[in-house]
C-alpha cells in the first residue's frame, strides 16, 4: 500500500531536507541553539503529542458509550474532541483484553497517528523495530519489558497511510472514581503503540 511520507534510509524526503537547511542557516547565524529544537522536539514527541491520545483513551474507559463509537468509526470519535490533522485522516482503534494485546507498526517507513500521538519515536523508524515487530512481537515486547503470558495473542497492524491505529489498552484495576484526568496521567505513549501498558496507580 503507498505511503505518503517517506523515512527512507537513503534518503531526505524534501520537507526534511529544507528543514535541515534552515535549522543549519539559522545556526550558523547564532539565531538558534540545535539543543533547544532538540528539547522541543522531545517534548512534543514524548509529552505535548500523546497527551491527546491519553485524552482519548481516558475517555473510552470512562464512556461506554464513547468506547463503543471509537470501536466504530475511530476517525470520527476522535475528530469529536478536536484531533484532526495530517496522518491522522483515517483511524482505527484496537481494544486490548484479557486475550489479546494489539500492536502497532509501519513495516515499510513511519505511519504514525500524528494528531493523537505527536511524532513517532526514534525507535519505531529504526529497522530494527519495523521487521521484528511483525516476526517476533513477543521477543520484541520483552525487550521493552512487556512480558505477556504466553495465553495472551499479540496482533501486530501494519500502519498505512491510508490507515493509523491507536491501541486501547485495558483500563488499571483499582481506578474506580479516578477523574478523566487522572485517567490520562496513567496513559503512556508506548501503551498507546502497544510497546507498554499504563502505568499502575500508586
Ligand atoms: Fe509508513
Amino acid at each position: 500500500m503507498p505511503h505518503d511520507h517517506h523515512d527512507h534510509d537513503n534518503h531526505l524526503d524534501p520537507m526534511e531536507a529544507r528543514t535541515r537547511a534552515l535549522e543549519t542557516i539559522l545556526t550558523r547565524k547564532g539565531l538558534v541553539d540545535p539543543a533547544a529544537i532538540d528539547a522541543i522536539i522531545e517534548t512534543y514527541a514524548e509529552k505535548v503529542g500523546p497527551r491527546n491520545g491519553a485524552q482519548v483513551v481516558a475517555r473510552a474507559w470512562d464512556d461506554p458509550a464513547f468506547a463503543e463509537w471509537l470501536a466504530r468509526d475511530a476517525t470520527a470519535a476522535i475528530s469529536d474532541m478536536g484531533f484532526t490533522g495530517r496522518q491522522g485522516e483515517h483511524m482505527q482503534a484496537v481494544f486490548n483484553t484479557d486475550t489479546l494485546h494489539n500492536m502497532v507498526v509501519c513495516t515499510l517507513c513511519s505511519c504514525y497517528p500524528w494528531p493523537v500521538l505527536g511524532l513517532p519515536p526514534v525507535w519505531y523508524k529504526s529497522p530494527a523495530y519495523r521487521s521484528r515487530a511483525v516476526i517476533e512481537p513477543r521477543a520484541v515486547l520483552a525487550e521493552f519489558g512487556l512480558t505477556l503470558p504466553e495465553s495472551t495473542g499479540i496482533r501486530v497492524w501494519d500502519s498505512t497511510a491510508e490507515l493509523r491505529y491507536l491501541v486501547i489498552p485495558q483500563r488499571p484495576a483499582n481506578t474506580d472514581g479516578f477523574t478523566r484526568d487522572a485517567l490520562a496521567d496513567l496513559v503512556t505513549r508506548e501503551s498507546m503503540i502497544g510497546t507498554g501498558l499504563p502505568r499502575v496507580p500508586a
